[in-house]
Order: structure tokens, then sequence, then C-alpha cells
């Protein structure tokens, strides 16, 4: 028998706004910028992307007018920099590829494992540790649902399975809804967590089907967001966060430190407090993972530890994020001390 979570349905699925959404988003440099009222002579653009360009009109609605240095923009916008090697920057910083036990699932730490169930996401951020991940060759399939079961029977103290990516949220709902009807086999399973970007940046992906099938899992379900800066919410991405919690989803927020993106106070102390305004509890502030093409966003250690304590001083405790950073071999993701 085929696995639902990919089989294609007979019936042509019913069109979605959000897929209409994601065919209009800026896969070229030049029309984003006129989109923003910038010059190219403004700004330097790479000609060549490896890792191409992909940025929804809904995320370019909220950057500024004429604004090269833009924070929003900057994550996006390829770089030329990007094309050169600096050294410590790799392909794999994290590790990924020594906890992988099956085609698309990652078992690194005590009690939860990860699935990578797409390649694809609905932007291309241009820090993302994941961006030269064999995707094509190492993502979620059939066979890898059949083994996923079998791996969780096998090992009943993984009490968490988590969506992650690219972006879960990629996928359809009707596939999400084969994959997690496979899951309740399980009956070690108590929680379900979604790593997904959309929320963000494509809105109109929390629709009410989505939402009927988060309703219907009989698994505490966790949705962990990632923003890094204060205007990355408006009212639609607000709206979305409030109907996600009115399906019973517990909100986390994880963010990257990105040098000119949110490498100072006033940017750090408005994201938590915006994130929190939203629904969305700051959850991870990571230090980047070096990899290739990354090294512009880097920050040292000392800005972040400055920023960390400047939180804490001004921020309610539960406004402050972990700070933390990723190691190949370690149990937990790091605190940064
Ligand atoms: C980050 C991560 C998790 C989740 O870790 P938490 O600390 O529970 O958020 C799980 N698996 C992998 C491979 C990860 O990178
Ligand atoms: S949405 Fe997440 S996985 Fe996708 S490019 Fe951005 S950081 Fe990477």
């Amino acid at each position: 028998m085929q696995s639902p979570i990919l089989a294609r349905s007979p019936s042509t699925p019913k069109p979605s706004l959000w897929r209409d959404e994601l065919r209009q988003a800026f896969r070229q440099p030049g029309p984003l910028l006129d989109f923003l009222g910038l010059s190219r002579a403004q700004l330097s653009l790479p000609d060549a992307q490896p890792f191409p360009m992909l940025v929804p009109r809904a995320f370019a609605a909220r950057m500024e007018q004429g604004r090269a240095d833009d924070p929003l923009l900057r994550q996006v916008l390829p770089d030329p920099g990007e094309l050169e090697s600096v050294p410590g920057f790799v392909a794999d910083p994290v590790g990924d590829a020594a906890s992988r036990r099956h085609r698309g699932l990652l078992h690194k730490y005590h009690g939860r494992v990860l699935l990578i169930t797409t390649g694809a996401c609905a932007v291309h951020c241009r820090y993302c540790f994941r961006q030269s991940y064999p995707y094509a060759s190492d993502h979620f399939d059939e066979a890898g649902l059949d083994h996923l079961i079998e791996y969780l029977l096998e090992h009943p103290e993984v009490e968490e399975v988590i969506l992650s990516g690219g972006d879960p949220l990629m996928l359809d709902t009707r596939r999400l809804q084969g994959l997690t009807d496979r899951l309740r086999a399980v009956g070690s399973l108590r929680r379900l967590r979604l790593h997904t970007r959309l929320p963000i940046v494509l809105p109109s992906r929390i629709d009410e089907e989505l939402l009927a099938w988060l309703q219907s899992l009989p698994w505490s379900t966790v949705v962990v967001v990632h923003a890094n800066h204060a205007r990355e919410f408006d009212a639609d991405v607000d709206r979305a966060m409030a109907r996600l919690r009115g399906a019973g989803a517990v909100l986390f927020n994880q963010s990257v430190l990105l040098r000119g993106v949110n490498d100072d106070e006033q940017a750090m102390i408005a994201l938590m407090q915006r994130s929190f305004e939203a629904g969305v509890v700051p959850y991870y502030l990571h230090l980047l993972d070096r990899v290739e093409g990354a090294a512009r966003f880097e920050c040292d250690r000392r800005t972040a530890l400055r920023l960390l304590d400047v939180m804490r001083r001004r921020l309610s405790g539960y406004l402050v994020p972990r700070l933390v950073r990723e190691e190949a071999g370690a149990p937990y993701k790091l605190p940064v001390l």
C-alpha cells in the first residue's frame, strides 16, 4: 500500500490561496528592488545564485521603501560575498549527518526526533544552515514513513516528533494528515511540533483546512516559528498566530542573531516584545551556524552576551530567549556563557 504522505490524490486538490501567493513571490533581485524603490546601483548583486532568491510578497510588503539596509531585505537578498569561501564556514556546520537514522530522520537529542519533511521553503534566508543540505537525496519519502514508525516503536523514549525541513507547512495539509494518521499507531508519542517560518512569511498558509487538521490531533501541539525582527510581525501575522493558538497550539519563536538585522539592543528588545504581543513566547536566540556563504551575518560572542545581559536587565524573565549554539555531538543546544 502506498503511504498517504506522498501519495498524490486522484482528485485534483482545490487550489489554495497560499499556493497562488507563493507563485507570485519574488524570485529575482531586480523586481524586488524595483518594488522597494531601490536602484540596482545602490546594492551589489551576485552574478550567479547557487541558493536562488525567494521572497513572498507578503514579506516584501513589510520592508521599508527605499531602504537598502532594511533588516528584512538583508535576510533574503543575495550578496556577492556568498560565493567567496571563508575559513571556518562549511557545508554541514551542525553535524546533522551524524545524527541521521534513516532518510530524512534525525535523532540527535533525547526524547525527540526531527523529520526533514521537505526541502522546500516559502522564503530563502541567506544565513540558513540547511542551504547546502542534500535535500534532493535526503528528505522524507514513502519508505521513510515505514522506517519512522518502526523506529518510533523501537524507541518508546521518543515522545515528540518534530516536523521540520525545509518547511513542513510547504506540504499540502492532506499530506500532513497522511503522516499524522500513521503516527497515531505510536502509543508513546505525546507531542507533535512544527518548525515553520510560514506563519511569518506567508500567513495565508494558516487556513481553515490546516486548523482543522491541527485541532484533530490527539497530542499536544507546539509550533515554533522563526522571526528575527519586530517588523516581521503585522496584522496578518497576528491573525495567523491567534488562529494557531485557537487550534490549541503553544507558540514559540526562535531567532538567529544576525549582524545588520537584529544585533542591537533596540531591535532585540522590540523583537521579544512584539513577538509576545502576537502570542508567541521567545524561545531560542541562536548564534549563527557557520555555513558557507553566511559570513556577513556573523556577530561576535561578546556582542551576543552583551545583548543577552541587556535583555535580562530590561525584560520580564519570560521574554528573554535562551542564547544557544549548536555543536556537533552535544546532547542539547549549548547555552552560550
Ligand atoms: C534543535 C533540534 C531539536 C529540538 O531541540 P529542542 O532543544 O527540543 O528545541 C531536535 N532535533 C534536532 C536535530 C535539532 O537540531
Ligand atoms: S525558512 Fe528556515 S529552513 Fe527555510 S531557508 Fe529560512 S531558515 Fe532555512
